[in-house]
């Protein structure tokens, strides 16, 4: 499953080229998650002005108007001068000036909805309670114990949620929580201001050194250029059950957290 930092790299893949770009047409394929809400041949003749992200969500801002795109379970982003004719899992192209932007998608669980503005019910809807940004800068250590503090619920699964800190995905939150030292089962409510600093930290920094290193998690993950996304982290403990840990040797443990595999160091993190 595409996780922020396959997000941001897709973002990263085209933003800059398809910026000022004129949409001349779009396209539907199968029905996607979400209908898209419009009717394609209205986006014709806006301007992609940017693209930015929120979270999971790609934002196609345009003038007039609001492009999410989510890639689900599946999803990958191709853009491109010419691009072949369509297959059977390309189910929403975008055609610009400057190229097309096409959304394959097998398992359709990706969407692509058009919203008048942020603000509008549409948006609200899918980006409404999205928590804070943790590579952004409203993402900081006190909030971030604060939040914790009204949480009873298990660290790992706090993270997983999305509303304190949103796009932690569960092969990063598993990663962080073995970098700061926490045991995934902690209670979210005890994490100390000291670990809590520890965990913000550690979040940071293997979202930023997932980004760039061109994404992490999806095996067919492919950004906007067609190149492999494969990329895969080092983990410390992510899908290691059994291994030796990469600072005691002690082998690494698989629980069950909320239907999600947790990996952690029983003697790493307490
Ligand atoms: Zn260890």
């Amino acid at each position: 499953m595409p996780e922020l930092p396959e997000v941001e790299v897709t973002r990263l893949s085209f933003a800059d080229r398809i910026a000022g770009a004129r949409i001349v047409s779009a396209h539907l394929g199968k029905p996607l998650r979400w209908p898209l809400g419009c009717d394609p041949q209205q986006l014709a003749g806006r301007i992609v002005q940017g693209v930015r992200r929120r979270g999971k969500y790609l934002l196609l801002d345009l003038d007039p108007g609001l492009l999410l795109l989510h890639l689900g379970m599946s999803g990958s982003v191709s853009f491109a001068a010419q691009l072949p004719e369509r297959g059977v899992h390309d189910h929403f192209d975008l055609v610009t000036s400057r190229g097309i932007l096409r959304l394959n998608d097998p398992r359709r669980f990706g969407a692509v909805v058009f919203a008048d503005s942020e603000s509008s019910p549409e948006a609200v809807k899918l980006l409404g309670r999205l928590g804070v940004e943790p590579l952004g800068d409203d993402f900081d250590a006190q909030a971030l114990h604060a939040a914790l503090r009204r949480r009873q619920a298990p660290i790992k699964q706090v993270l997983l949620a999305g509303d304190v800190v949103v796009g932690v995905g569960n092969i990063y939150a598993s990663e962080a929580l073995f970098l700061s030292g926490i045991r995934p089962t902690t209670p979210a409510s005890r994490i100390s201001l000291p670990r809590a600093r520890l965990l913000h930290a550690a979040v940071r920094d293997v979202l930023a050194r997932a980004v760039a290193k061109g994404g992490s998690t999806l095996r067919d993950f492919s950004n906007a250029h067609g190149e492999s996304g494969y990329f895969q982290l080092e983990a410390m403990v992510y899908d290691r059950a059994g291994e030796p840990c990469r600072a005691c040797a002690t082998p690494v443990r698989r629980i069950v957290q909320g239907q999600r595999a947790t990996y952690y160091c029983p003697r790493c993190q307490r």
